[in-house]
């Protein structure tokens, strides 16, 4: 979906700020007291122009501006503190790493020692008796209180001394950098460029949001003046990377919202009619859905919704419905595309569509890999002529050479795999179609807001009924039998299960047991009475699906399996799952896995076998045994494992950020209003005060949202 939102020009203003800024691209060797050699070291850690070096941020601050009595000291606790040099003894100790030197420092209150280890013999002379001594250090306890290894200066209190009256920053380092030599090439950094860092915001802007300059935002970061400083400064560095990001999307939103689509006639009619092929009613859940997608598709905008829910709560039926209302006036000759991740998922859905419309007499095809040459370029060249209605297929579907004669709507079912949507572009003559995308991965509603700014969404909430939870069990080392115990006695009730494992093969580093040796021992040792079979992803599809049948038929009833069986297998008569490993994998994860038991008239039950290790993965975990509802446990996961986790950063989509973590919800909405607001003022972002913005937007996302003109 390419379209011109933002065309790029060079005004007087942006060219100013360039010329202005060219001083932060340059190479990070200009910078004082850095130097080619140096220069190679940083370029370990990313660094390799003068910004980067000013945006490596400290991962955390000492704060050494109050100065302790030696009373007041906390074991344990890093401080300062200040006294007189009362004596100096030095050991040699066997061996050529030199001695242990010893300073005693006394001040009004008591005694500490500080200690060197491998110190040479003349460091002595540096600490004559009587003099004057500052320290900052560790506080431990040791025959006495002792600093090891302390930064120190002589003859100066703290107030006098330039290092002890400060907050200092403590640097992600790299070999051949040490803290100091990381603080003094910030330091002349930011004396070198920070006042030619062009800010973005208006004096106006900043006053209201309480947040500082770029100027006083870049030197806070590093040195500040207070914690709360240092604060700001974040918040501000933030607050500016979260809005460029709202800001593209609002854009976008902006230019979809404005283009002309189709717009369909979804009547009672129609509505009755696609109604009566359900065997079933449908949920609340699902009829509000499907009436909201309906009015996006009465409506002459195109539609861009997601679709939200767990496996299992009915979505496919919304996609069915939506399919069908598109294809309902038959004159139009439009034509509809549903795209799933795999091949498997893909032949499932056929299946499920082809028993659906027997009467219905739509000309329907199937689009994946698995096609010979001859049968693809078949179905291709009909799918342009208009003799196909409906394609269901995998990316096979947005292949450079697919083209579509009247496409009028397209469904995704991303399952848990995102990323899709930045890939789709169907061709098509005519006007943009309705875009309808599901997926099983509950994404807690701020972080939605934030991934799919540029579309609607929508949430089913709510099982068909009779769907029981998967009751589901932690079970720490030493009480695993019991979940096999019970996996035996469901088997012989008749019903099949589940045994996954998170890698397929054994990795030496990783004690994991692979789902080849596993299945190895479940068909010998565990289950030998039973038929056991392995699915794993790297198997070649053909075989996938003869397991798979063999398993849905129930000529299987174990199946050890890698995390594939997330997606898209439906056995009704599957019960137990076993989850080996299960601290390994994220809580949403576990939480599809499981879906996939139990949807037949018998309730699932679940065990995950872990070796928590922690109290805060036993934590974790112990989430899932309390709770169904997916959008609690993403919420949890984003909280303990971040972003990445719940998307996979790779294909997600999700922009990496260099400053923003996830901690604060809040300010995703709070740039997301803002955002809107500016875009709303100014759609194009052409005027003068917005150019710096439109240039970092089209810099930053201008290929990732599919902006033309990028320049
Ligand atoms: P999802 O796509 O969200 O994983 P599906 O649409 O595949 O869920 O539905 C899961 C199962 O529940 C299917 O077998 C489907 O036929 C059934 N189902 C869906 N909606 C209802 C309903 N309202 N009442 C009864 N069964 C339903
Ligand atoms: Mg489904």
């Amino acid at each position: 979906m390419h379209f011109t939102v933002l065309s790029d020009d060079s005004s007087a203003q942006v060219a100013l700020t360039e010329q202005v800024e060219t001083v932060l691209d340059r190479e990070v060797r200009f910078v004082k007291g850095v130097g080619p050699k140096r220069a190679e070291a940083l370029g370990r850690l990313g660094i390799e122009t003068v910004r980067d070096l000013l945006l490596h941020l400290p991962r955390q601050y000492e704060d050494r501006r109050h100065a302790r009595s030696v009373r007041e000291l906390e074991v344990e606790k890093p401080a300062v503190v200040c006294g007189t040099i009362a004596h100096v003894s030095y050991r040699p100790t066997h061996g050529p790493r030199g001695g242990v030197l010893q300073v005693q420092v006394d001040d009004d209150t008591g005694t500490i020692a500080l200690v060197w280890f491998n110190a040479r013999p003349r460091w002595q002379k540096s600490f004559p008796v009587g003099e004057t001594i500052s320290a900052y250090g560790s506080v431990t306890f040791y025959a006495g209180l002792q600093m090891v290894n302390p930064d120190y200066e002589v003859g100066r209190t703290p107030e006098e001394s330039e290092k002890f009256s400060r907050i200092l920053p403590v640097y992600p380092l790299t070999e051949g950098v040490s803290q100091r030599l990381m603080r003094r090439m910030v330091a002349s950094a930011l004396e070198m460029a920070a006042d030619r860092a062009a800010e973005m915001f208006s004096p106006a802007r900043l006053k209201e949001k309480g947040l500082p300059g770029i100027k006083r935002a870049l030197r806070d970061v590093h040195f500040p003046r207070s914690m709360a400083a240092q604060r700001a400064a974040r918040r501000r560095l933030c607050y500016e990377e979260l809005f460029l990001f709202q800001t593209a999307l609002a854009v976008r939103r902006a230019a979809v919202a404005r283009r002309e689509g189709m717009s369909f006639k979804v009547g009672p009619n129609v509505d009755r009619r696609i109604r009566s092929l359900f065997p079933f009613e449908f949920t609340e859940a699902q009829d509000r859905v499907i009436a909201e997608v309906a009015a996006d598709m009465r409506s002459p905008r195109p539609m861009n919704r997601l679709l939200q829910g767990d496996v299992g709560c009915g979505k496919t039926v919304v996609a069915v419905y939506a399919m069908l209302a598109a294809l309902a006036e038959s004159s139009q000759g439009h034509q509809v595309a549903l795209m799933a991740p795999t091949e498997i998922l893909a032949e499932q859905h056929y299946l499920t569509l082809e028993s659906l419309l027997e009467k219905a007499s739509l000309r329907t095809a199937l689009l994946t890999g698995a096609l010979s040459a001859a049968e693809r370029r078949d179905t291709l060249s009909r799918l342009a002529a208009g003799e196909l209605d409906l394609v269901v297929g995998t990316h096979a579907l947005i292949q450079p050479d697919v083209e579509f004669h009247n496409l009028a709507l397209v469904v995704v079912d991303e399952q848990h795999r995102f990323g899709v949507r930045q890939r789709l572009e169907l061709r098509r003559k005519g006007p943009p179609p309705d875009v309808l995308i599901m997926t099983a991965t509950p994404i807690p509603r701020t972080l939605a807001l934030f991934c799919f700014a540029d579309m609607d969404v929508s949430i089913i909430d709510q099982m068909p009924p009779g769907r029981r939870p998967v009751a589901t069990e932690l079970k720490p080392p030493g009480r695993w039998e019991e979940a096999f115990e019970a996996a035996r006695a469901e088997l012989a009730r008749g019903r099949s299960a589940f045994v996954v494992y998170p890698l397929v093969e054994e990795k030496r580093d990783l004690d994991l047991t692979s789902a080849r040796e596993g299945y190895r021992q479940l068909a010998e040792e565990v289950f030998p009475d039973y038929a056991c079979c392995l699915l794993h992803g790297q198997m070649p599809t053909a075989r996938k699906r003869e397991v798979m049948k063999g398993f849905r038929d129930g000529h299987y009833r174990v199946m050890a399996a890698t995390t594939v069986v997330e997606v898209g297998v439906d056995v009704p008569r599957a019960t137990v799952m076993i989850v080996q490993h299960a601290e390994r994998l994220g809580l949403a994860q576990l939480h599809q896995l499981r879906g996939r038991i139990g949807r037949g008239e018998h309730a699932g039950r679940c065990f995950l076998l872990a070796d928590p290790g922690t109290e805060t993965a036993e934590r974790r975990l112990r989430v899932l045994t309390e709770t169904n509802d997916g959008f609690r446990i993403a919420e949890e996961d984003l909280r303990l494992r971040g972003p990445g986790e719940l998307f996979g950063t790779e294909q997600s989509g999700m922009p990496e950020f260099r400053f923003y973590d996830f901690s604060d919800l809040a300010l995703l909405q709070e740039t997301r209003e803002d955002a809107a607001a500016v875009v709303a003022a100014d759609p194009h972002l052409t005027e003068p005060s917005n150019a710096l913005l439109r240039r970092r937007v089209l810099a930053r996302y201008g290929k990732r949202l599919g902006f033309a003109d990028i320049g």
